[in-house]
C-alpha cells in the first residue's frame, strides 16, 4: 500500500522530526502493508502553527467559497472511491462492499451535507436590539480512532472548515492510510496550505501534544471513555473547548407487538457491521420474557448469516476485528460471559483461523443486566440478549449502564415506540428500523460524550457566540 513518509503540513509533505516509524497491519492475515512516521511534539507544534497562520485567513473566508471548497474534496474523494475502499480493507479488515457502501458512502454523503450547510448556515443571526455574530472557535485539534477511518475524520474536518476553522488531525495508529489518502484529497481539492494538516503517531506522544497544545482552541475527539476522560481534564484545565465522542452499550428494545423477526434480523445486522466496532452498535437486545426463546432461536439462525474470512472476498461479511490487542480483548469478554454464566448460542471464545484477528460471530442469551458483558463495551461481533418482564424493567434494563450513545425501539405502533424513546437516556434512538440520518445530531448522554457532531448541531460545535448590542 502507499504511504508518504512524511507529515501533511502547511500544504505539503514534510520530514517527520523524529525517525520512528509506526508499522501499518493487515488484520486479516497479519502482514506488514506500510508505514508512517511516528509524530511527535515537534510535528504536533510545526503543524499548530501552520494552522494558526492559516487561519485568519481561512475564517475571513466567505462561507459559501469554503463550501464550495467542501464540495470539490467530497468530488474528489468520490473519485477516488476504490483506492480508498481497498486501503480501508487493507488497513481495517473492512469487507470490500461494506468498504465502499459505508465506510466510503457515509463521508460522501456527510461532505455533501456540509457543502450545502456551509453556504446557507446563518452566521449573523437577530436578537431583539443584537446582532449575534457567530464565529470560527480557530485552530481544532482533531483526534480519531480507527473504527470509520474515513468517516470519523469527514465527521471533523467538514464541519470545522464550513465553520472558517483550521485542524490538525491525529488520526488512529492503526489507520493512517485512508489519513494520508484523505490529506492528498485536501491537497487535490485545492484547500488553502495550512488549513488541514496531518501528524500520524500514537495517542500518548502525538495526541497527548496535541492535545495539550496551548495553539489548539477546541480538541475534538472520538474514541474510548477512559481517555476522553483525560483528554477532558486537559482541556478543562487550559479552559479549552471540547468535543467527546466515546463508548457505548447500546439497547435494541423490542415491545410485545413488534414484528419480532425484522426487529431480531436488523439488530443482529447492526451489531455484526463492521464487526461489531462501531460506537453505538446495539449490543443488548432486551426481549420480553414470553417471546424470548423465539428470538433468541431467530438471533441464533441470523448470525448465521455472517461466517468471517478474507474480507476481499465479495462473499465475506465479518472481517477481523482490528488488532492483536483487540483480538485478545473481545475473545477475553466471550469468556468472561461463559464464566459469569450466560448462554452461548452461537460463536465463542475460539479463533475461528489460525492467521488473522478474526472472532466468531457470537451471540449470548440467558445474560443478566449486571453481568461484564452486559455493562461493559465489548467493541467486537458479540449480541447479549436480555429478557425483560415488563416497559419499566424494559426501560431500567436499557437506561442501566454508564453509556448512553445509541438505542433502538420496536413495537407495534410508532406511537408506543416514541413514548418509549423518550424516556430512554440516549443520544440517538431508531425507531422500528429508522435509518441512518447525515443530518441527525450524534452523540452521548452520560459517559458517552460532550457535545454533537453531523448536520448543523455538529457545525456549531466549531463556533462561538459574540453579541454586538444596538
Ligand atoms: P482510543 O484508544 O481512545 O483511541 C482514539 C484516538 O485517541 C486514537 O487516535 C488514539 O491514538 C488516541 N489516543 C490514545 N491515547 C491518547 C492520549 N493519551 N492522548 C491523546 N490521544 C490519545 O480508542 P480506540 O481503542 O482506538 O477506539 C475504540 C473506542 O472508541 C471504543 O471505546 C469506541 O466506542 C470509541 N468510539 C466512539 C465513537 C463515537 O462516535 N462515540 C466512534 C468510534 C469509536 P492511537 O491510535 O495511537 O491509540
Ligand atoms: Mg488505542
Amino acid at each position: 500500500m502507499k504511504a508518504h513518509d512524511g507529515m501533511y503540513i502547511g500544504g505539503a509533505w514534510r520530514p517527520a522530526a523524529g525517525r520512528d516509524r509506526i508499522e501499518v497491519v493487515n488484520p486479516a492475515d497479519e502482514t506488514v502493508i506500510g508505514a508512517v512516521p511516528a509524530g511527535t511534539a515537534e510535528d504536533v507544534d510545526a503543524a499548530v502553527r501552520a494552522a494558526r497562520a492559516a487561519f485568519p485567513g481561512w475564517a475571513a473566508t466567505a462561507p459559501a467559497e469554503r463550501a464550495a471548497l467542501i464540495g470539490a474534496l467530497r468530488n474528489v474523494l468520490a473519485a477516488r472511491k476504490s483506492e480508498i475502499a481497498e486501503t480501508i480493507t487493507a488497513e481495517l479488515g473492512s469487507p470490500l462492499g461494506f468498504a465502499e457502501m459505508v465506510h466510503v458512502g457515509a463521508p460522501l454523503a456527510v461532505a455533501s451535507s456540509y457543502a450545502e450547510l456551509g453556504a446557507s448556515y446563518a452566521f449573523e443571526q437577530r436578537l431583539g436590539n443584537s446582532t449575534v455574530l457567530l464565529e470560527p472557535v480557530g485552530v481544532v485539534g482533531a483526534i480519531t480512532p480507527w473504527n470509520y477511518p474515513l468517516h470519523q475524520v469527514v465527521a471533523k474536518v467538514a464541519p470545522a472548515l464550513a465553520a472558517g476553522c483550521t485542524l490538525v488531525l491525529k488520526p488512529a495508529e492503526d489507520t493512517p492510510l485512508t489519513a494520508q489518502l484523505f490529506a492528498e484529497a485536501v491537497h487535490e481539492a485545492g484547500i488553502p496550505a495550512g488549513v488541514f494538516n496531518l501528524v500520524t503517531g500514537t495517542g500518548p506522544v502525538a495526541g497527548q501534544a496535541l492535545a495539550a497544545h496551548e495553539g489548539v482552541d477546541l480538541v475534538s475527539f472520538t474514541g474510548s471513555t477512559a481517555v476522553g476522560k483525560q483528554i477532558g481534564a486537559t482541556a478543562g484545565a487550559a479552559v479549552k473547548r471540547v468535543a467527546l465522542e466515546l463508548g457505548g452499550k447500546s439497547a435494541n428494545v423490542i415491545l410485545p407487538g413488534a414484528d419480532l423477526a425484522k426487529a431480531v434480523a436488523t439488530g443482529v445486522g447492526h451489531v455484526m457491521n463492521n464487526t461489531g466496532q462501531s460506537c453505538n452498535a446495539l449490543t443488548r437486545m432486551l426481549v420480553h420474557r414470553d417471546q424470548y426463546e423465539e428470538a433468541v432461536s431467530l438471533a441464533a439462525a441470523a448470525v448465521a448469516a455472517y461466517p468471517t474470512g478474507d474480507p476481499t472476498d465479495p462473499a465475506t461479511r465479518l472481517g477481523p476485528v482490528i488488532n492483536a490487542k483487540q483480538h485478545q480483548r473481545v475473545r477475553g469478554y466471550i469468556a468472561k460471559g461463559v464464566e459469569e454464566g450466560a448462554r452461548l448460542v452461537a460463536g465463542g471464545a475460539d479463533a475461528p483461523h489460525e492467521r488473522g484477528y478474526f472472532v466468531a460471530p457470537t451471540v449470548f442469551a440467558d445474560v443478566t443486566p449486571d453481568m461484564t458483558i452486559a455493562q461493559e463495551e465489548i467493541f467486537g461481533p458479540v449480541l447479549s440478549i436480555l429478557a425483560y418482564e415488563d416497559e419499566e424493567d424494559a426501560l431500567r434494563i436499557a437506561n442501566g449502564t454508564v453509556y448512553g450513545l445509541g438505542g433502538a425501539v420496536w413495537a407495534a405502533d410508532e406511537e408506543t415506540a416514541v413514548a418509549f424513546a423518550r424516556r430512554m437516556d440516549t443520544g440517538q434512538v431508531d425507531i422500528n428500523g429508522g435509518r441512518f440520518n447525515v443530518l441527525a445530531p450524534f452523540g452521548g448522554y452520560k459517559q458517552s460524550g460532550v457535545g454533537r457532531e453531523l448536520g448543523p448541531h455538529g457545525l456549531a460545535e466549531y463556533l462561538q457566540t459574540k453579541s454586538l448590542q444596538f
